[in-house]
């Protein structure tokens, strides 16, 4: 069984996270499956990980569990198409493409991971972190948080770069740099407005791919972190509870969603 020492470390900065936060307030029940064929060292530190965003919420935003979370570590991408249809109701046909496009999926409480099939740990890792913002997304939004497609997905992969480097990954603390460089190579950018919606997102991976579109997205999002901090992030989420998407992000940001969305350059 091959072990990336520098992910041996995870467990161990998690374990004295833990040590130094205090006791979770948890109004939610956590419920995770795990797929026998997943091997134990992938499963400790995916575990680790889940406590590590849990303190992460609690610690940064105050955010505890509130509604139900269920998790899914699926072995292979065969018995993360099951899942997909199992927990989320969907057809052969469409699970097998979801499965076949994705590596973790969440919805309303349930996230379903693909840990067998990632090779990289790493990614494992960043992959399970992003789809736990997305619950937290939905657990502070009441499920209103998809009305900003770049924010949604952008938030997802900036938090998990910074969970991450919090927690002591090493290699996470030259994201922004990393993904820069990247977008510097690729052929052509999508603008932000292209990706205000869900469905503009969308299309805009399948023209750009799916890599330069979700790092333009979370370099957006760090800009607004470093303008307003870490905190503004979910005082946008929980905004859209009762406000507009604009009124939302005014708030949160002190800036029209349109004038940043014009003016953003990733680079
Ligand atoms: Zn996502």
């Amino acid at each position: 069984m091959k072990t990336n020492s520098l992910l041996m470390v995870l467990p161990a900065c998690l374990f004295f996270l833990n040590l130094l936060t205090s006791p979770q307030a948890h109004g939610g029940r956590v419920d995770l499956v795990v797929d026998h064929g997943v091997e134990k060292d992938a499963e400790a530190q995916a575990r680790a990980a889940v406590n590590g965003v849990f303190d992460f919420f609690q610690k940064t935003y105050g955010i505890g569990l509130q509604r139900d979370i269920r998790i899914k570590f699926s072995c292979d991408k065969l018995n993360y198409k099951k899942a997909i249809q199992d927990w989320y109701g969907a057809s052969e046909g469409q699970a097998s493409q979801v499965a076949h496009n994705t590596a973790g999926l969440q919805r309303r409480g349930d996230l379903i991971v693909n840990l067998g099939d990632i090779n990289n740990d790493y990614k494992q890792l960043f992959v399970l972190c992003h789809e736990m913002v997305h619950f937290y997304q939905g657990q502070e939004s009441q499920d209103k948080h998809g009305a900003i497609g770049w924010m949604v997905e952008g938030s997802a992969d900036a938090l998990a770069a910074h969970i991450l480097e919090t927690v002591g990954v090493k290699n996470a603390s030259g994201y922004k740099k990393w993904w820069i460089e990247n977008l510097k190579k690729a052929r052509g950018l999508p603008s932000l407005e292209d990706l205000h919606t869900h469905r503009g997102l969308m299309s805009a991976c399948y023209t750009y791919g799916g890599r330069v579109t979700y790092t333009t997205s979370a370099l957006a999002v760090m800009t607004l972190v470093e303008w307003r901090g870490y905190p503004a992030l979910f005082a946008y989420f929980q905004a859209l509870k009762n406000s507009s998407p604009d009124d939302a992000f005014y708030r949160a940001f002190g800036a029209k969603a349109t004038d940043f969305e014009k003016q953003f350059r990733p680079f």
